[in-house]
């Protein structure tokens, strides 16, 4: 809460903060750094994620916990399941980061909705036009 505080109010940035901590010690800070960077997908879990992975030295964060300012939205969700992490605590609710106009109902709600449903265009591509296979690729590379 206090560096969503602080980013705020020194930084101009979006009210968010977020912390991974691993036994009981801080591993990495972030903040949101979308509106100085700029990146969309600056947000505070996403840059502590980042960098915990960083100086850990590893993707899997499943032995830390994140400490974030607010519920995460769905691509910070789908980061803290990429990175394996087992406990998220949060302050604000989604529905206090949607009364302040922060909110992600939007895209929990397209999310849901099947893919010719949704507000982005998804189109498959034909994976053949060309010859290089990268699934194949892998599949040999893992065999
Ligand atoms: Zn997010």
């Amino acid at each position: 809460m206090e560096l969503a505080y602080e980013n705020t109010k020194i930084k101009k940035g979006k009210p968010f903060g977020a912390l991974i901590v691993k036994n009981g010690r801080i591993i990495a800070k972030g903040v949101n750094d979308v509106l100085e960077t700029p990146d969309p997908t600056a947000h505070a879990e996403l840059q502590s994620i980042r960098k915990a992975c960083r100086i850990l030295g590893t993707s899997d964060l499943s032995d830390c916990e994140l400490y974030t300012s607010g519920e995460p939205c769905p691509m910070c969700l789908s980061a803290i399941y990429w990175a394996k992490l087992k406990e998220v605590y949060y302050a604000y609710t989604a529905e206090e980061e949607e009364e302040i106009g922060l909110g992600t109902d939007y895209i929990y709600h397209q999310i849901t909705l099947p893919k010719d449903k949704r507000g982005i265009m998804l189109k498959k591509l034909d994976k053949n036009l060309q010859n290089k296979n990268p699934f194949t690729l892998w599949k040999e590379m893992n065999s």
